[in-house]
């Protein structure tokens, strides 16, 4: 296999810096650098992109990055431990790679990166879940980022893309296919990291629309999507009567009948609902 870049193979940066994966910050580390491009190509044309990374590590998706071409990187990493083996890769790559130490929930630098942005990450899955939907929620739409390459278990994947009449359908899928088309682009065994984790996972490449599939106030349809899914069995007419006394007129009007289940539901239906409930 051919390197990625002259710096040293990651096994020996591990070893060097003393960086054995810590269950607390879900370590699960990628360390072949053929790999790590490969994602870093899955986040699209890098060239005079700023790129936000979260949780670098010891850095394979970062050398992924800048050796595929990206114009800067910016990554946030919680483990100060990491810090040392990320300065040898800024030195390698010189002005284009920043790193802050902190908890990428608490710091927000969005706003610090020169569009056109692109993030991406391979993160513990709950802290990815929780950012996914910040990044797919701002108070402005399109939002400062043109693409999102994320890690997720694979059942979480499959979540971000699932389709009506399907188990894994739910509020994921109508938040992430409402404004941005949303695929899975690689999958991954367990084997693939190290350590391994207990489940397979995949790369999910969500990419932001210039405005919303169909039209709908964004609040209100979060609210309708919330209410259905939080009793997914029950009929939508009863899961929903809490929002409108007249719920069962709103379903007729957006075309769904009252006595469908969430799951069974198009996002264009959800989002008709939601603008026949903003019209009251
Ligand atoms: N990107 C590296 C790779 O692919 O090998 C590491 C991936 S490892 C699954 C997740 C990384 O996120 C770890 O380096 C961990 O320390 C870091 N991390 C965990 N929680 C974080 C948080 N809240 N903010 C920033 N980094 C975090």
């Amino acid at each position: 296999m051919s390197a990625i870049d002259t710096l040293p193979p990651l096994r020996e940066v591990i070893a060097t810096h003393q960086l054995s994966a810590r269950k607390s910050l879900g370590q699960n580390f990628l360390l072949d650098l053929n790999l790590t491009a490969k994602i870093a190509r899955q986040a699209g044309d890098l060239s005079g992109c700023d790129v936000l990374e979260i949780g670098p590590g010891p850095g394979g998706l970062t050398r992924g990055l800048l050796s595929e071409g990206a114009r800067r990187v910016l990554a946030i990493e919680k483990d100060q431990r990491c810090l040392p083996a990320l300065a040898d890769i800024a030195a390698a790559y010189p002005g284009r790679l920043e790193v802050i130490n902190g908890d990428a929930l608490e710091i927000d630098p969005l706003a610090h990166l020169t569009p056109p942005i692109r993030i991406a990450a391979n993160l513990p899955y709950n802290v990815g879940t929780e950012l996914l939907v910040r990044w797919l929620t701002p108070k402005e739409w399109p939002p400062v980022w043109q693409s999102l390459t994320l890690m997720f278990q694979r059942e979480v994947a499959e979540r971000i893309v699932a389709q009506p009449g399907s188990k894994a359908y739910g509020r994921l899928a109508l938040l992430a296919q409402w404004r941005s088309d949303a695929r899975i682009v690689m999958s991954l065994p367990p084997g693939a990291f190290t350590p391994p984790p207990k489940v397979s996972s995949a790369v999910v490449h969500l990419t932001a629309l210039p405005e919303p599939r169909f039209p709908a106030d964004a609040a209100v349809l979060s609210r309708v999507v919330a209410a259905a899914f939080n009793q997914r069995r029950k009929m939508l007419r009863a899961s929903l009567k809490g929002i409108s006394p007249a719920i069962e007129d709103h379903l007729r009007a957006a075309g769904i009948p009252p006595t469908e289940r969430a799951e069974q539901i198009s996002l264009e239906a959800f989002c008709a609902l939601a603008r026949s409930l903003k019209s009251l």
